[in-house]
C-alpha cells in the first residue's frame, strides 16, 4: 500500500521540491500551505507522516503538531529553519519524531523519511504485556495503561520504552538508545532527543518507571 505523507510548508518553492522529490520516491503526496489547512488536511487523509515547518501562517508547526497528535498518533519530521536547539527541544517535546534543519537537500529528506517510516511500521516482536509498576505495556497493539487509564505515547515515545522494557533491569547508554530508537547512529541527532523523550515519557507515566543511571544512561526495571 502507497504510504501517504501530509507536508506542510508556506513557501511554495520548498514545498514543490520536497513533493515532488517524496513522489518521485513513490509516496501519496499532499501538501497544505499553513497550520489551520495542515490540521485539516491531516484529518482528511490520515497521513503515516507528516512534514511540518516550524514557522507557518494562521498557527506554527508546534500547534500543528499538538492538535495532530491529540487526533490520531502519526509519525512527525520537522523542518526547522535554525538549528537552535531550543525550537528542536520544543518540538520533540510535542510529540515531533524527528527534524531536519534549512537547507536540506530533497534527497536526504527523502532518506530521513524512509527511515522513519521503518521504524514506525517496524512490528513488536513480543506480544506479551510487560509490566513496569502500575503501568502496562502491550506491544501488539501499542497501548499504555497507567493503573485504569490509557496514555497516549507518540509513535516515538512507546519505541523508546519499548526499547527499554525489552531488557529490565538492564542499563542502555543515550548513544545506544538513539542508535536502536532513532535508526540515526548518532549522526544528526543528539543524546539531548532522548533526554526529552525521557522527560516526556516521566511526565505521562510517573518518575518512577524509567531510571536515570548517572553517566551511564537508562533502565527500567530492578538492576539486574
Ligand atoms: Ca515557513
Amino acid at each position: 500500500m502507497t504510504q501517504r505523507i501530509v507536508v506542510v510548508e508556506d513557501e511554495p518553492i520548498i514545498a514543490a521540491a520536497v513533493a515532488d522529490r517524496l513522489r518521485a520516491d513513490g509516496y501519496d503526496v499532499s501538501v497544505a500551505a499553513d497550520g489551520p489547512g495542515g490540521v485539516e488536511l491531516c484529518r482528511q487523509v490520515e497521513p503515516d507522516l507528516v512534514i511540518l515547518d516550524l514557522m507557518l501562517p494562521g498557527f506554527d508547526g508546534y500547534e500543528v503538531c499538538r492538535q495532530v497528535q491529540a487526533e490520531r498518533p502519526v509519525l512527525v519530521l520537522m523542518l526547522t529553519a535554525r538549528a537552535e536547539e531550543s525550537d528542536i527541544v520544543v518540538g520533540l517535546r510535542l510529540g515531533a519524531d524527528d527534524y531536519v534543519t534549512k537547507p536540506f537537500s530533497p534527497r536526504e529528506l527523502s532518506a530521513r523519511v524512509a527511515a522513519l517510516l521503518r521504524r514506525g511500521l517496524r512490528a513488536s516482536p513480543a506480544a506479551a504485556t510487560v509490566r513496569l509498576g502500575d503501568v502496562e505495556l502491550e506491544p501488539a497493539s501499542r497501548r499504555v495503561r497507567r493503573g485504569n487509564a490509557e496514555v497516549h505515547l507518540t509513535p516515538t515515545e512507546f519505541d523508546l520504552l519499548s526499547r527499554l522494557a525489552a531488557r529490565p533491569g538492564a542499563v542502555l547508554s543515550r548513544e545506544q538508545l538513539l542508535a536502536d530508537v532513532w535508526s540515526w547512529n548518532g549522526a544528526g541527532g543528539t543524546t539531548r532527543t532522548v533526554d526529552t523523550h525521557v522527560a516526556a515519557l516521566r511526565r505521562k507515566l510517573g518518575d518512577a518507571v524509567i531510571r536515570t543511571v548517572h553517566g551511564v544512561g537508562y533502565a527500567v526495571g530492578d538492576p539486574s
